[in-house]
């Protein structure tokens, strides 16, 4: 019942109801931030570079906190793998930081990152409520074969795709 109704929740079928004891389910699992995080990024929603044969993805949800408030101004950095698995460990291609709108929606967009040794494709971000501590993690692909063989994957940080777009609420602290 209560993994029904997160389901729900979590597919934004379902409107929080006032008066009820309101749970976000679990907060977002935390993952390492890996080596290839640089920080002060551009403030940017768009990583796209004009030459890439990335697949174009918009990355996009919202921030709530443990009881399904939206976190306006909350802080979403993205950083990630290039459409050869690379990372601009130089630069800042595909890294870059947005600040959530008044209704907690962030929305970014940018290209499928290729995977590389030992990884299945994913994203890393970090998350931050205004006044609230860093949530870093990583995001993953469903339906991706990789996923079984690399041991940081978690399928409840899967993105939910909608067509273009890959959907995924953070639920923070
Ligand atoms: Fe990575």
């Amino acid at each position: 019942m209560m993994l029904t109704r997160r389901r729900l929740l979590a597919a934004g079928l379902l409107l929080p109801l006032e008066g009820l004891a309101q749970t976000c389910g679990p907060l977002t699992l935390r993952q390492t931030e890996g080596p290839f995080f640089t920080p002060n990024s551009p403030l940017r929603a768009s990583l796209v570079e004009p030459s890439s044969p990335g697949r174009r993805l918009v990355l996009a949800g919202r921030v709530l906190d443990g009881q399904c408030r939206p976190q306006p101004g909350a802080l979403v950095d993205l950083w990630h793998a290039d459409e050869k698995g690379a990372y601009d460990n130089q630069g800042y291609r595909y890294r870059g930081h947005l600040f959530a709108d008044a209704q907690g929606r962030y929305r970014f967009e940018t290209i499928v990152p290729a995977r590389y040794t030992g990884r299945t494709p994913h994203y890393h971000v970090k998350v931050q409520p205004k006044g609230g501590r860093v949530l870093t993690t990583q995001l993953y692909f469903p339906g991706e074969p990789a996923n079984r063989r690399d041991f940081l994957y978690r399928p409840e940080l899967e993105m939910r795709m909608e067509g273009e777009a890959g959907l995924f609420d953070f639920v923070v602290a």
